[in-house]
């Protein structure tokens, strides 16, 4: 079945290293448009957590900042894109990564007539990376994103969003597995931004500056990509 263009669902894919904010700019895109952020860090994370066959399989690999199989990775997603809150469109944070998953993704929306709206790469020094990451946290209720550094919540400990009281730091963000992330990316990653300019769909944004300053450059680039 080919759906109609006017409904078609939106599909954005946000490029960029790990630390450059795909994750918090998902969450404000999610919150501005609607669409819904799919993560495969998330994902493979409450595999892991979940013990699932994927978990198992995917833990050590994520511990060394190396990437998941392509297989393992393209299952989750497309179990997660068949789920109906995916229906207005989806913000894809962390997939693909590697242009064996670039060409699945095409296939998968193939088939129901779905297209790219765009991919925006967020760019960023590889330099700041490391104290980026280094320094964030989420709220383990709601998942909302915070730093050490460059976002605290208004009340410390306590999450703006939910009010919840726990915090967690993800085993991966730490300095050598950095290192290890930074280099997939760049080797297996970073071929993807001539792979959507190819398609004619890639956007870019300076991903530097100010998370506010950010989302609004994010959220014209969807707004004139989705209309
Ligand atoms: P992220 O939360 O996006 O930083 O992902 C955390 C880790 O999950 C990565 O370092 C990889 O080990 C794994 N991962 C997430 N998404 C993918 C993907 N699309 N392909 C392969 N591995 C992935």
């Amino acid at each position: 079945m080919t759906t109609d263009v006017m409904t078609r669902p939106a599909v954005l894919i946000l490029l960029g290293p790990p630390g450059a904010g795909k994750g918090t700019q998902a969450r404000m895109l999610e919150d501005e448009f609607g669409y819904v952020q799919l993560s495969t860090g998330d994902l493979l994370r409450a595999a892991v957590a979940a013990g699932t066959p994927a978990g198992l399989a995917a833990k050590a690999v994520m511990e060394a900042g190396q990437l998941v199989s392509d297989e393992i990775v393209i299952n989750i997603l497309r179990d997660r894109l068949a789920e109906p809150d995916c229906a207005k469109g989806v913000i894809l944070d962390g997939f693909p990564r590697t242009t064996l998953q670039a060409e699945a993704l095409d296939d998968l929306l193939g088939e129901t007539g779905q297209k790219i709206n765009a991919a925006i790469s967020l760019e960023v020094d590889d330099a700041a990376m490391v104290e980026r990451i280094s320094g964030r946290y989420t709220c383990a209720g709601c998942g909302e994103g915070y730093h050490d550094s460059f976002k605290q919540p208004a009340k410390a400990g306590t999450c703006d969003k939910c009010g919840g009281t726990e915090m967690k730091r993800r085993a991966d963000d730490n300095a050598e597995t950095v290192a290890s992330r930074l280099e997939a990316y760049h080797a297996q990653t970073a071929p993807l931004i001539a792979y959507y300019s190819g398609k004619g769909v890639l956007k870019s944004t300076n991903a530097m500056g100010g998370i506010d300053d950010i989302a609004r450059d994010m959220a014209a680039i969807v707004t004139t990509a989705t209309s």
